[in-house]
């Protein structure tokens, strides 16, 4: 027993909450386990805590429970304001929830730093705020870390190393400012109901600046152009770059034939620094 509240189950039922395949709805139900994914984002007493999609709020009162200092949950579907608040009356002061589209609002404005996000991630937009949230105007972000739960492919290319088959964009994108690793592994049945995939946590910690220096868009635009065709040499697909892009790639020890997936972090921040000057 993590707390004193109702077990998840009989929160479903009590409150008609039955799991929305539309809203990517596959709900953890077992406050153990929610509590172990909590611990993975390290002592949160000091910290405010962004979670997105707490649905009936299995992980939010893991959160509470391991002594998160506040805790902001935005939640899409209004029948799940009910749990939510008797989750807010077992923890004064400590939840704030927020019934919106976690893509319409910028809720780290709200927080109060140090920030780490914490989500079971509804997997239609999954992908969209992980962008989001390593993408910011400036860095160092407003949030320390990311511990986020996907279905495990996504979680292997956010992990992926050069020369595997995932390795591409969102590596490149996670890896350049962040430490990204998987931290624990979710068979289907953990879930109610059991998604058709694996899952997995994987924990990014924000550099203080970026491990190889790059212009972000810059960096962001070249790898996009080659990915988009990463079955190609790099001298195809980024042919219509500039007339000169195979002595570009060449000058930073490039090369020309060689594909995407094979060129680690630092060559493709170099390539960036290239085009940029
Ligand atoms: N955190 C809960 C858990 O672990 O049991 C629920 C996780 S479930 C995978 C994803 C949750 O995100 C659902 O409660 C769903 O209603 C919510 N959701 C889906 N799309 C959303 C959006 N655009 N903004 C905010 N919440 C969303």
């Amino acid at each position: 027993m993590i707390d004193t509240l109702p077990p998840l189950r009989a929160v479903l039922e009590a409150h008609g909450l039955t799991p929305k395949k539309s809203l990517g709805q596959n709900f953890l139900l077992d406050l153990n386990l929610t509590a172990k994914i909590a611990r993975q984002a390290g002592d949160l007493s000091k910290c405010d805590v962004l979670e997105v999609g707490p649905g009936p709020g299995g992980l939010t009162r893991g959160l509470l429970a391991e002594g998160a200092r506040k805790v902001l949950a935005i939640e899409k579907d209004s029948r799940a304001m009910g749990p939510l608040s008797e989750i807010q009356a077992a923890y004064p002061g400590r939840l704030e929830v927020l019934n919106a589209d976690a893509l319409d609002v910028d809720p780290l404005a709200h927080l109060t730093p140090p920030i780490r996000i914490v989500s079971n991630l509804p997997y239609n937009v999954g992908t969209e705020l992980l962008v989001r949230w390593l993408t910011p105007p400036t860095w160092p972000p407003a949030w320390d870390s990311l511990t986020l739960m996907f279905q495990r492919e996504v979680a292997n290319r956010i992990t992926a190393q050069p020369g595997s088959k995932a390795f591409g964009r969102l590596a490149i994108l996670a890896q350049w400012r962040a430490d990204a690793r998987i931290v624990m592994e979710l068979p289907p049945e953990a879930f109610t109901p059991p998604p058709k995939v694996h899952s997995a946590v994987v924990h990014l910690k924000a550099l203080p600046e970026p491990r190889f220096p790059a212009d972000a868009a810059k960096l962001q635009s070249i790898v996009a152009t080659a990915f988009n065709q990463r079955r190609k040499m790099l001298r195809a697909s980024l042919k219509g770059v500039r007339p000169d892009i195979e002595d570009v790639l060449t000058s930073v020890g490039i090369k020309p034939t060689d594909r995407p997936e094979t060129i680690g972090l630092e060559a493709w921040c170099a390539l960036a620094r290239a085009l940029d000057s």
